[in-house]
């Protein structure tokens, strides 16, 4: 398949388009959704150009996952999330509507699932 540099999240990698950070290392960013599923909605992209999973080489998996675990912490321990839930579309059949690969990380909390 081949990766469209074009797209927003390239951009944002670049600099050329803002993003809210939360964590940034050598090979992955951490952002908010600017269309929040859940309040403290994050999205976690690798450097690496690809657009879905199946095209991002393995080495490059440990320290996205890394990124992930260290993003679902904060959401526990800085917003009170009890649980977050993690995903991950491939392809535009899916709903991807992004084409540079995204984990979406939504918060959850035991008081929303309560209060219906
Ligand atoms: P997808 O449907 O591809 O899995 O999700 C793409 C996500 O990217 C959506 O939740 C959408 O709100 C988010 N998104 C799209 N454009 C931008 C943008 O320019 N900045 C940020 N922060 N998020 C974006």
């Amino acid at each position: 398949m081949s990766y469209n540099n074009e797209n927003v999240f390239a951009k944002i990698l670049r600099g050329e388009l803002p993003c809210f950070k939360i964590y940034e290392d050598a090979h992955s960013l951490a952002f908010m959704d600017i269309m929040p599923q859940a309040a403290g909605h994050a999205l976690v992209i690798p450097k690496y150009p690809a657009e879905t999973l199946a095209e991002l080489p393995l080495e490059f998996a440990t320290p996205l996952l890394s990124t992930v675990q260290k993003v679902m912490a904060a959401q526990k321990q800085v917003l009170g999330a009890t649980g977050v839930v993690l995903m991950q579309l491939n392809g535009t059949e899916a709903g991807q509507t992004v084409p540079h690969l995204h984990f979406h990380l939504i918060p959850a909390h035991l008081r929303n699932l309560k209060a219906h």
